[in-house]
């Protein structure tokens, strides 16, 4: 007799990895997740998936996977029943508020976790506390593309979608290195390229992505403003500007003409010779329809917003915005960057972008919740949080993030959290941050809920329960509703994900007709999505721009050096990013064999001729310091980085971020992640 069961059971989700938002199938037997299947129906993906989205099941029923709550009592984490451990939390937050005021709270929300626990989460501290104190680990990645898309465009998000590429002429990837970071969009570009698309990738490094470039330009890191200046300087002088799209939909044109003008040669800032630089010009102008894909290369920088402004210059010199095979689109590293903004987990927003500066905003908010006093002060960031701890920040509240390990500067966040009176941290695994908290609430995965991931391309996707949590543990929108009902709160008495959906759909005017209902297609809805009859909107910005008179806006953007600029101390340059099989702090891919066995442990990348100059052998451990701090790491020694130049992913405890600034961009208060300066030392042995 055969033993093969056959009671296996489909649901259809979205991988919890990348903002690619890729379909798939978990197999659920015995309500286990026993591992996953493509779901083939998916546009985005069509049945395929990256090694990660393929393992994505695996840590879903990790023995390490928190229970119960947890209490530090004595310096030690004890067990604790739930209704102590969230009267506990209204206690202090109470308490603390009550006597330092609402700017005295923090609330730090994931990217990773679906829309319905973002939305419940900010709803809960504005309404409870009136502050606009929380924020989004957007903040550390794609901070600048709201701010900078926000100002050009006057809608801070994706222009067109991934599968848009297959109608470009030119795709140009600018600090993007989408092959390993979003595979499943790289394989879009590889979709073009066999169809003969050209591929220009502008990156100092030669990643997997450079690699399939029909043009590759290596520049000095950091200098893209000066690139980008230089390139529009040589578009206007030749006169290949689209001189009928910047007079009928744009403004700031003059603007931006006098500023490039100083950027004929950038040579000794960016590296790249003018003829170089004018040939990547002309083949952006020359291009009927070409899309500018971005990434982390680009915002990570303390001149983040500005480097954004830049691409979006770039589009609208050539009239690349508003139709097919066209835009600027940044990649989004965790599956729900674009969603947690939109829900409003943002310190000068309610969901879908509506200023809580305006009085007509407040008042509406006001009304749909059932509350008075909102207020209308901009919200401390992220970043701004951890550097307030203790003084004014007393008591903080994080859900699904790992700041020793994802924050810039990890001895500085980890002296931070110590400063604290009071610390909630909301995980599915025991983090490295954990042992700074107070209380630890086990929340739920995104196999154990009902709820939607909004992908890069602004595509809604329904997230869809398999199995039970395990243990106590408990889907988080609904801990916040118990937060709020245990504090007298009204309006928080969600039974599902859709409640809340539907909570915030109705104080959502770009959001309200994306009803879940739309949601059970397989291509889902793009918002902006205003009513139920709506189909929804894939492409930005087609007749007119986003800003209030219709118009996008051109700047004029001078070149900044980076914070920190290697020196005769710390003379090289270190960049960071990610690597294909981990997903930031490997909370979850190093739980997944296969991923683990890829890559177990911390590498940095250093050119040929620098590692012989310092003696360092291929695969030798070799320690390397920034003014913050030291780590020691596996020498990977290749070309892929110029002289003086060092990568290392940043996905490990003893890794990136103890060497990374905290350096901040004015505008959006990104941390300079990608560049600072380092010293490298080989590891003597003592005989
Ligand atoms: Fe998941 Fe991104 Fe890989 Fe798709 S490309 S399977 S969304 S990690």
């Amino acid at each position: 007799m055969s033993d093969i069961k056959t009671d296996l059971k489909y649901v259809a989700t979205t991988c919890p990895y990348c903002g690619v938002g890729c379909g798939l199938n978990l197999v659920v037997q015995d309500g286990k997740c026993i591992g996953v299947e493509p779901y083939k129906r998916s546009p985005i993906n069509e049945g395929k998936l990256c090694p990660k989205g393929a393992t994505c099941w695996e840590p879903v029923h990790s023995p390490d996977r928190l229970t119960k709550p947890l209490i530090k009592k004595d310096g030690k984490f004890v067990e604790a029943r739930w209704d102590e451990a969230l009267d506990l939390i209204v206690k202090k937050f109470k308490e603390t508020s009550d006597k330092f005021g609402p700017k005295s709270l923090g609330f730090q929300v994931s990217c990773r976790t679906v829309n319905e626990d973002c939305y419940a989460m900010q709803k809960w501290a504005r309404v409870a506390f009136k502050t606009n104190n929380v924020d989004n680990c957007a903040r550390i990645c794609h901070g600048p593309s709201v701010a900078g898309l926000s100002l050009s465009f006057g809608s801070g998000a994706a222009t067109n979608p991934f599968e848009d590429v297959l109608n470009s002429d030119l795709i140009v990837l600018w600090g993007s290195n989408v092959v390993e970071a979003h595979p499943l969009a790289g394989r879009r570009v590889m979709q073009a390229k066999k169809k003969g698309i050209p591929i220009i990738v502008i990156d100092p490094r030669y990643s997997a992505t450079a690699r399939l470039a029909d043009d590759w330009l290596r520049f000095n890191p950091s200098t893209h403003i000066a690139l980008a200046n230089s390139m529009m300087y040589w578009i206007i002088k030749e006169n290949k500007q689209n001189k009928e799209f910047i007079e009928k939909r744009t403004k700031g044109f003059e603007d931006l003409k006098k500023m490039v003008e100083k950027y004929a040669d950038v040579e000794k800032i960016t590296g790249v010779p003018t003829e170089r630089v004018k040939e990547i010009a002309f083949k952006y102008a020359a291009a009927k329809n070409a899309v500018i894909i971005y990434c982390l290369g680009i915002t990570e920088l303390t001149t983040g917003t500005d480097n954004v402004r830049s691409m979006a210059n770039l589009s609208m010199l050539c009239g690349n915005i508003g139709r097919p095979g066209v835009g600027v689109n940044p990649l989004r590293g965790q599956n729900n960057v674009q969603g947690a903004c939109d829900m409003g987990a943002y310190p000068n927003v309610y969901s879908g972008y509506q200023a809580c500066s305006s009085a007509e905003n407040r008042a509406k908010m006001e009304k749909a919740w059932g509350v008075t006093g909102l207020p209308d002060w901009y919200g401390q960031t992220l970043t701004e949080q951890i550097n307030q701890c203790g003084d004014p920040i007393k008591a903080m509240y994080i859900l699904g993030l790992n700041p020793v390990v994802s924050y810039p500067d990890s001895n500085h966040v980890k002296a931070s959290l110590e400063k604290l009176d009071f610390c909630v941290i909301q995980d599915i695994f025991w983090t490295e941050s954990c042992q700074y908290a107070d209380v630890i609430l086990p929340g739920a995965c995104f196999a154990e809920k009902d709820g939607t991931f909004t992908s890069g391309e602004r595509r809604i996707n329904r997230v869809r329960k398999a199995v039970d949590a395990p243990g106590e543990s408990k889907i988080d929108y609904m801990i916040f509703g118990e937060l709020a009902k245990k504090m007298g709160l009204k309006g928080f008495d969600w039974k599902t994900g859709q409640d809340v959906w539907d909570d915030m759909r109705a104080c959502t005017p770009s959001m309200f007709g994306a009803t879940y209902e739309k949601m059970e297609k397989p291509e889902s809805v793009h918002w902006p999505c205003p009513t139920v009859e709506h189909p929804g909107t894939p492409i930005l910005h087609k007749e007119r721009f986003s800003a209030a008179d219709g118009l996008g806006t051109f700047f004029g953007l001078e070149y900044r050096p980076p914070a920190e600029v290697a020196d005769a101390e710390y003379p090289y340059t270190l960049m960071t990013g990610r690597c294909i099989f981990h997903y930031h702090t490997r909370t979850q891919t190093d739980r997944c064999e296969v991923l683990h066995y890829e890559v177990p442990e911390s590498y940095i990348q250093i050119n040929t001729q620098d590692a012989k100059e310092l003696g360092i052998k291929q695969h030798e451990k070799i320690k390397v310091r920034s003014r913050r701090g030291e780590t020691i790491t596996i020498a990977r020694v290749t070309d892929d980085v110029g002289p003086k130049v060092l990568y290392m992913p940043m996905h490990f405890d003893q890794g990136a971020n103890n060497l990374t600034n905290t350096a901040l961009d004015p505008l959006s208060k990104m941390p300079e992640l990608k560049h600072c300066a380092v010293a490298v030392e080989k590891i003597v042995k003592e005989a």
